[in-house]
């Protein structure tokens, strides 16, 4: 059986599967659903039944949250544990469900009404935590409900995870040096599952449709990463095909260190990672730095606070040796949940609550980065990039808080570097607003995942819309010019680290711009170094300008196959 979707991460293999599916354990069950109604008795019980629990969870968190981040900030978990208790809640519940509510629609309900009375509370603290109390709502129903948050497969042999849909929190925590490939149901190629895979060189494809409840555990299977497809069961005649090919991740030779066009321009050529180990991967790959650190897969399970992250950046300057780390603040919200802050969920979570709107509200978490990064850049070449800026006011706030980070550094006698202080241009507010940034800004670096989809107006990770998502859309290509136009009119360099700096049709077309640092996905990186040095940057603005007029992508395209 064959299933079709979209390579998201080069690569073939020929494998076992392990099926991770969420929908069969979160709320709704089919054993269990939430909605239905079983009685006032049954459904009061399971309401005492979910509060026991969730009660349980909370001290849980409170007794592990003391010794990971001190017992002010775990008291939280403690505050809420309480509410839980009180005895308002169960009067309520008793009331809702003699209404015909479920106990699961009943504890939703309940905390649903709570928070909309925090929000109307004086003062930003209290309506900051009313989404606390939505996710207290949702954990309610999940247990009333019988469900359970999924749980990550642990592998135990090297495997194809065959998943429904994945979070970049759960892509990162699957052992990856047992996962052989990823086939998703959902889920796009600039989705923050597929850009892991392809960083950590693992093949993926995605958007598979039904993959994931046809395949079993155990059984064989085969995907293609290049082109996109999955079988289940393959024939012997596929898998002498999947054989002779090169299994497994893409192979790499190490390519010289910074390299140059042939007028002698220097590029430099990057890497996007998430971890210290993808960062010795990189270096491997002989990427010139890192020009994207994705730090929020550190706040996968708790807050790290200001010393584990300076650890971790220190960890990562140590391997670079001497290369430059790009560290980009905390990108959580969009496809990137974040337990630890237990956001709400969102109608629209990439028009949301996120990246540089939530380190602007949660001062002290973003405080504790900034102080970090501050720390760390003593230790090595270090900048520093904010994520998803739309106006100059909020790059202006952004830097008052570095500001006084630096001071309280200066004030304790903490070492501190001087880190330049850079932001990602991914919005088109931010890219109609270029010059004024730039007057603001040390450099740009362009995320061209997140400014397609805002420019097209297209879920990146929708595959439904996948056809219309294209970065060599001339929208987004002008919007991209006006940003590199701008930072070389106040003399500030302009990168990109959009997943399209990997695409070597296309980097004719990113030099022409006048773009002058890729960062990319590791494995892409020799041979974007080997294509660089075959051009030259005259012909590439010719070629710009000439895209820059073209009316759609496919125009963009064919005159890129055109060239030289
Ligand atoms: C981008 O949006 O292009 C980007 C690099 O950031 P992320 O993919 O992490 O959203
Ligand atoms: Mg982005």
């Amino acid at each position: 059986m064959r299933f079709e979707g979209t390579g998201a991460s080069p690569g073939t293999a020929l494998g076992r599967a392990v099926v991770f599916v969420h929908r069969l354990s979160g709320a709704g069950a089919p054993e269990n659903p939430a909605g239905v109604f079983l009685g006032a008795e049954e459904e009061l019980a399971r309401f005492r039944g979910a509060v026991k629990t969730v009660h349980a969870l909370l001290l849980d968190l409170a007794k592990e949250g003391e010794k990971k981040f001190g017992a002010d900030k775990a008291g939280i978990f403690e505050g809420y544990a309480e509410i839980l208790t009180d005895g308002e809640i169960e009067e309520s519940a008793r009331a809702f469900i003699a209404g015909g509510l479920s106990a699961a629609g009943a504890g939703q309900k309940i905390m649903e009404d709570l928070a909309g009375e925090w929000e109307n509370m004086e003062g930003p603290y209290m309506a900051q935590r009313a989404s606390d109390l939505r996710d207290l709502g949702r954990k309610l129903s999940l247990a009333a409900s019988g469900g359970q948050a999924p749980e990550l497969p642990v592998l135990s042999e090297p495997s194809i995870l065959v998943a429904d849909e994945l979070s970049p929190f759960e892509t990162a925590a699957l052992d990856h040096r047992l996962l052989k490939a990823l086939a998703l149901d959902s889920g796009g190629s600039t989705g923050h599952a597929a850009i892991l895979a392809r960083s950590l060189g693992i093949p993926c494809a995605v958007g598979l449709g039904g993959a994931s409840s046809l395949v079993k555990s155990g059984e064989f299977c085969a995907l293609d990463g290049d082109k996109g497809f999955f079988i289940l069961n393959p024939g012997q005649d596929e898998i002498e095909i999947f054989s002779s090919g090169e299994e497994g991740r893409a192979v790499f030779t190490p390519l010289p260190e910074t390299v140059r066009t042939r007028d002698g321009v220097s590029i430099s050529v990057c890497a996007n990672i998430g971890s210290a180990g993808e960062a010795a991967l990189a270096k491997e790959r002989g990427a010139d730095g890192v020009g994207l650190l994705r730090t929020e897969f550190l706040y996968m399970n708790s807050l790290p606070g200001e010393d584990e992250q300076y650890a971790a950046y220190a960890r990562i300057l140590e391997i670079l040796d001497g290369k430059p780390l790009t560290i980009r603040t905390m990108d959580i919200g969009g496809d990137k949940e974040f337990p630890a802050l237990a956001l709400a969920r969102e109608e629209n979570p990439f028009l949301g609550y996120r990246a540089i709107r939530i380190g602007l509200k949660e001062r002290g978490v973003f405080k504790t980065q900034l102080r970090a990064v501050l720390r760390a850049s003593a230790l090595g070449k270090t900048e520093l990039m904010f994520p998803m800026i739309i106006s100059p006011g909020e790059l202006k706030e952004a830097k008052a808080l570095f500001e006084e980070c630096r001071k309280e550094l200066d004030q304790e006698g903490l070492a501190q570097g001087r880190p330049p202080v850079g932001i990602m241009i991914e919005t088109p507010a931010a890219a109609l607003m270029a010059g004024e940034l730039a007057a603001e800004a040390d450099f740009f670096s362009l995320g061209t995942n997140d400014l397609t989809q805002y420019t097209l107006a297209v879920d990146r990770g929708n595959p439904q819309v996948a056809s219309l998502y294209d970065p060599l859309n001339p929208a987004v290509l002008r919007l991209m010019a006006v940003s590199a136009d701008a930072a070389a009119k106040a003399g500030i360099p302009a990168g990109i680290c959009g997943e399209l700096a990997g695409d070597e049709a296309a980097l004719p077309l990113l030099l022409g711009l006048g773009l002058v640092k890729l960062s990319l996905s590791g494995p892409k990186i020799p041979l974007i170094k080997e294509t660089i040095q075959k051009l030259d940057t005259d012909s590439c603005r010719a070629l710009a300008r000439k895209a820059l007029s073209r009316a759609s992508a496919g125009e963009v395209r064919a005159l890129l196959q055109r060239f030289p």
